[in-house]
Formats: C-alpha cells, sequence, structure tokens
C-alpha cells in the first residue's frame, strides 16, 4: 500500500504527540494538531519563525535556556545522532509544561542532513487535575481565577495531612510560595495583566505538580504547595525546581516578555505540628527568602 503524502500529514496531525519539523536553519516547517494543543501555538502562529524566535524556549530543570546554549535539535542537525531528553516549554499563555523530547534527523535521498524532527509528549499530570477540578468546583473548594484549590481546601488537607502523620507517620512538607513585587505588576501593567500572571504562575504548579502533591492559593499572590512522603531534600529540589521554572516562564505582553519571580518557605512536618504551626514556619522562611533578596527558597 502506497499512501499519498496527505494522508501521512493526516495521520501525522492526529497523533497525540506534538512534532514540528525545522530546516538546517531551525526554520519551522510543519507543526501538528498535538503541538497546537500542547503549546498553545497554532501552526499559523509558529511556522516560518525559528523554534529559537522565544516560541517554544525550552528550559531544563535547573532553569538553563536550551535555546540559547545546548539545543539538541542544532546538535542532532550537526552530527545525525537522535536525542532524547526531559525539558519544560513555554506555553502561549504563559507556563512551564514538562515534556518529553526525542529529536531525530531529516536527510535527503544521498543522506545529508537537511533538518530535524522533534517529537514532544506532554509529561504534566493534567489528566488526574482535571479530575480535580471538577470535584472541587462542586464542592466550593475551587479558587476561580487560578483553577487550583482554595484556601479552605487546603486548610482541610493540611489537617488530612497532620492526622495521617500522628497516625501513620508519613511524612510530607510544604511550600509557602509568593510572587515578589507583585503590586508593581498590577501597578505597571493593570489588574487584568496581573491575573494572568497569577493564571501562568498557578499553571506551572500544576502542571508541574507530582500527581499526589496539591498546590493551592493561599491568598492573593500566595499560593501553598503540600509536597507528600519527602524529605528535607527532596522538598528543597522540588522547592528549587519551582522558583527556577517559574523565573523562566513569561507572558508576551506587548511584544516583550513579562517575567515575575517567586520567594517561597519550606518545611518539614514535625511532631506536635498543627496545620498553623506549620504554616507559622513556612511563613517565616518565606520572610526570610524576601529579606535576603528575593527570588529564592529558604528551609528549616
Ligand atoms: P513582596 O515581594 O514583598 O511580596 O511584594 P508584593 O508587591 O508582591 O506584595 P504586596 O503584598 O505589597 O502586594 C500584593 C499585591 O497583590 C497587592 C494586590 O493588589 C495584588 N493582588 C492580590 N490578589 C490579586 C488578584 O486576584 N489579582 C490581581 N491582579 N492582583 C492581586
Ligand atoms: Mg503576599
Ligand atoms: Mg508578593
Amino acid at each position: 500500500m502506497r499512501l499519498e503524502i496527505k494522508a501521512y500529514k493526516t495521520i501525522i496531525d492526529n497523533l497525540r504527540d506534538g512534532i514540528y519539523f525545522v530546516d538546517q536553519n531551525r526554520t519551522i516547517t510543519f507543526w501538528n494538531k498535538a503541538a497546537e494543543s500542547i503549546t498553545g501555538f497554532s501552526a499559523s502562529e509558529v511556522e516560518g519563525r525559528s523554534c529559537s524566535d522565544n516560541i517554544l524556549n525550552h528550559v531544563d530543570a535547573r532553569g538553563n535556556n536550551l535555546c540559547s546554549g545546548y539545543c539538541p535539535l542544532a546538535a542532532t542537525i550537526e552530527d545525525g545522532i537522535s536525542r532524547e531528553a526531559e525539558v519544560f516549554l513555554h506555553h502561549k499563555d504563559g507556563h512551564r509544561v514538562p515534556v518529553s523530547i526525542c529529536v531525530i534527523p531529516i536527510t535527503d535521498k544521498l543522506g545529508n542532513i537537511i533538518g530535524g524532527v522533534e517529537i514532544f509528549s506532554d509529561i504534566s499530570s493534567w489528566v488526574v487535575n482535571d479530575l480535580r477540578i471538577k470535584e472541587l468546583e462542586k464542592l466550593a473548594l475551587l479558587d476561580n481565577l487560578t483553577q487550583l484549590a482554595n484556601r479552605n481546601f487546603i486548610q482541610r488537607e493540611l489537617a488530612n495531612r497532620c492526622e495521617e502523620y500522628n497516625r501513620f507517620g508519613v511524612p510530607f512538607g510544604i511550600l509557602l510560595i509568593d510572587i515578589d513585587n507583585f503590586k508593581n505588576v498590577n501597578d505597571t501593567y493593570g489588574h487584568d495583566v496581573g491575573d494572568r500572571v497569577l493564571k501562568f504562575v498557578a499553571n506551572t504548579f500544576t502542571s508541574n505538580a507530582r500527581p499526589f502533591d496539591l498546590y493551592g492559593r493561599w491568598g492573593g499572590e500566595e499560593f501553598v504547595g503540600i509536597i507528600r512522603n519527602i524529605d528535607e531534600k527532596q522538598l528543597e529540589s522540588i522547592g528549587n525546581r519551582m522558583c527556577r521554572l517559574i523565573e523562566n516562564s513569561y507572558l508576551i505582553h506587548d511584544n516583550h516578555n513579562l517575567q515575575v519571580t517567586v520567594s517561597a518557605g519550606a518545611t518539614i512536618i514535625k511532631n506536635d505540628d498543627t496545620p498553623e504551626t506549620l504554616i507559622k514556619r513556612a511563613d517565616g522562611f518565606l520572610y526570610v527568602s524576601k529579606q535576603s533578596g528575593r527570588n529564592r527558597l529558604t528551609v528549616g
């Protein structure tokens, strides 16, 4: 059976994975439907542009920008070797989406490299989250703006986790996260843009949370993450990763990148802790992060 080119295009468009082709200059020549839904960018917005041109802007877990430094696609076009990696791409709404990527060289009939393909799968926990959103909405435990759990729900969860710790010894930690200088964002760009920033920060938490962790909106521009079954070192690593992901996220506003940073305080449950003592301790460490320059995590 020989398929027409159109048939191949239909197949590629119906895959769940995002796929795009670039030529030797890394100009995007094809962008499938899944790439549109994972990134928020339509084919017409990206075809003809360079993939390093403020579109996907992959970063690694340490926040290194792969488009201006080490780019797996550029390396594959250079040496013809396929590569795989886990990176975080920029969604049009601003948040970071974790994806697993695979890049492959494209060759002509003679075997010369004429471009590359990147195939990427969304590895965020949206499926779990969609169910959670519906459930929370029913019970009035959802924050409507960010679609995160609201303060009421976080308080209940903290009480449950404390109980679980006292009865079964299952440890957990919390992250108290506050956007830095957020008042400036509202004052400079207006409240609506401030709201969009709150949403992309929230989406970065949701997309990058482990399935059993919970992120909620504590109030205003403050968020709480409940991170289950971990020790202090792992909590520190998760907290730092979130700080780096937010630092490397941006909204495109009036042709420039609007970025924010967050400060955070983190702590692990101890004997005799209550939800109130936990939050209070995390708040103390958040204060230390603010005092020592912002855009950082303090753990204790
Ligand atoms: P710091 O780095 O010390 O945290 O400074 P900050 O400016 O972030 O802190 P401050 O508490 O002075 O300001 C928080 C701002 O968050 C003030 C308030 O108007 C804004 N805010 C709270 N809730 C919302 C909201 O739902 N939408 C928008 N756009 N702004 C909000
Ligand atoms: Mg605050
Ligand atoms: Mg703040």
